[in-house]
């Protein structure tokens, strides 16, 4: 079986909808008139977080002569990290040879670049044609979304509460996982919270380590959840199916790495993702992977504390089990629990083929020291165990400094983190894109809408703050990654504001 996509022609060969311009016209300036009266005119978000937002904000600055240097400036300090150093120096070098800024100005950072660019500038960006540009995307941006707005391909998985579809963006050709949410069985077995739990966690997040979602929306049957397509298959996949269990140190360590990334992002967020296992960290193309399926993920009050016995029993950290109060500590020892079976070929507390009851498993996660066999180098021997720590408060990674202790762990000795985390790093393994890794997903019978459930008025308050369309970091990711930014922001000549009939 292939998993090449064979795309409709037309659109360009991109696999995008031969109508994409028209699915993608600016509306005209006057009908932005509210939005204009009601976005939020914070810099930061404006012209630093959101995508778009930024390049129409690096346009207007390459418009204004005094203000060129700036945004070079800006991109050789948050450009490859390697020169971060080089970055700094020159904006201190170039920042004296410009008389406008006095030179005891003390521009030498990022934030004081920021600082500058956030007074008059940004003022005169919002009465510029490219702030009424940044209005018009916008606009799009937040067009209500339907099932019209993809093509639907493969299955690639089922779930608790229906199916992963592998889908495209007719409008821009961008490739997404659809995760689809029967609305009888989310009803039957109560499941509402938890689902829209999911959903406002995912939507809150943008990391490279993390499955990001890009669309919510609903049809007659359904709750869609579109997500980072993750075309690689699951860990526990490449564990167990790809020749001997276990994987070779280097890419034990290249996945612990970026895992420890994503729940380090999480964490700042006061997130604790609970469900740390081989099958939820998946592979994409290039062989990095992301944490995915935050079902059980919950977000805590500073520094909070939460008590319930959830997660997958085999992975549950000792304080977990036995009913405690806990934090971040129960994710520390998931990635433990996770370089163990990466590397050991089995789980920490299983061997292999084993299926011990409950009860045994959860006496053996509070009292039973794991055993490191000859697979495990001294590096990676200590690491687990530290991590496997019993007792939460002396766990790796518990300690007061977080993550940032683990990732000073001798074992992570040769990882540039920095460079990890600008996504720097060539991956130890990139899956064959002839093969699909998974099992046959053909043979997953249908699924079927739940007898005996109905839906009724009241259920339509929950869909409604599921329903939200397009989120706005991801889309205008997908806008500009898939080319449709450079071909449509064109603005008419001497700039005026008619590209091509549209306004
Ligand atoms: P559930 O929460 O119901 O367990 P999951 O989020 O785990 O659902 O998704 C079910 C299955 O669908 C996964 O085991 C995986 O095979 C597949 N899947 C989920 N998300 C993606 C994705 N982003 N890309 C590719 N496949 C995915
Ligand atoms: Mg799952
Ligand atoms: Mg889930």
């Amino acid at each position: 079986m292939s998993r090449v996509f064979v795309f409709a022609a037309g659109g360009g060969g991109k696999g995008r909808s031969w109508k994409w311009r028209d699915m993608l016209r600016f509306a005209h300036i006057s009908q932005c008139a509210d939005l204009a009266a009601s976005i939020e005119r914070d810099y930061d978000s404006l012209c630093v977080k959101q995508p778009i937002g930024r390049e129409l904000f690096k346009l207007f600055c390459q418009s204004r002569q005094d203000l060129q240097n700036f945004m070079s400036l800006l991109d050789a300090l948050v450009g490859d990290p390697q020169h971060h150093e080089v970055g700094r120096r020159a904006v201190g070098f170039r920042l004296q040879h410009r008389p406008e800024i006095p030179h005891d100005s003390g521009l030498t950072s990022h934030s004081d670049l920021h600082q500058c660019l956030s007074g008059e500038p940004f003022t005169q960006y919002q009465y510029s044609m490219f702030f009424d540009r940044f209005l018009q995307w916008k606009m799009l941006e937040r067009q209500p979304i339907t099932k019209q707005a993809f093509r639907q391909y493969r299955l690639l998985g089922k779930g608790g509460f229906g199916e992963v579809w592998a889908c495209q963006v007719r409008a821009t050709g961008m490739m997404y996982a659809c995760k689809k949410l029967e609305k009888t069985h989310v009803k039957k077995r109560r499941g509402e919270a938890m689902a829209l739990n999911e959903k406002q966690i995912l939507e809150g997040l943008d990391s490279r380590f993390v499955v990001n979602l890009a669309y919510a929306y609903e049809t007659k049957h359904f709750l869609c959840m579109v997500l980072t397509m993750m075309s690689g298959g699951d860990l526990k996949f490449h564990i167990y199916n790809m020749g001997e269990a276990g994987l070779q140190e280097e890419r034990v360590r290249f996945y612990a790495a970026e895992v420890c990334c994503g729940l380090m992002h999480l964490h700042r967020k006061s997130i604790l993702y609970r469900d740390l296992k081989p099958e939820n960290i998946l592979l994409d193309d290039n062989g990095h992977i992301r944490i995915s399926d935050l079902g059980l993920a919950v977000k805590l009050s500073e520094g909070g504390l939460v008590r319930g016995r959830v997660g997958t029993l085999g992975y549950m950290a000792p304080e977990v089990v036995s009913h405690e109060r806990y934090g971040m500590s129960a994710d520390w020892w998931g990635l433990g629990c996770l370089v163990y079976e990466m590397t050991a070929g089995h789980p920490a507390f299983r061997a292999r083929g084993e299926r011990p009851k409950a009860a045994e498993m959860e006496r053996r996660i509070q009292t039973e020291q794991e055993e490191y066999g000859d697979k495990f180098s001294k590096a990676v021997k200590d690491l687990c165990s530290s991590l496997l720590n019993k007792d939460p408060k002396e766990r790796l990674g518990c300690r007061g400094y977080g993550g940032k202790e683990i990732q000073c762990h001798s074992f992570f000795k040769k990882v540039n983190f920095r460079m990890l985390e600008a996504g720097l790093v060539e991956a130890p393994f990139k899956p064959d894109p002839r093969l699909v890794y998974c099992s046959d997903v053909q043979d997953i019978e249908e699924f079927s809408a739940v007898k005996g459930v109905s839906l009724d008025q009241s259920d339509d308050n929950f869909y409604s703050k599921f329903n939200t369309g397009s989120v706005p970091i991801s889309w205008q990711k997908e806008i500009i990654e898939t080319g449709c930014f450079k071909e449509l922001n064109t603005f008419g000549p001497e700039g005026s504001r008619s590209p091509d009939l549209d306004w």
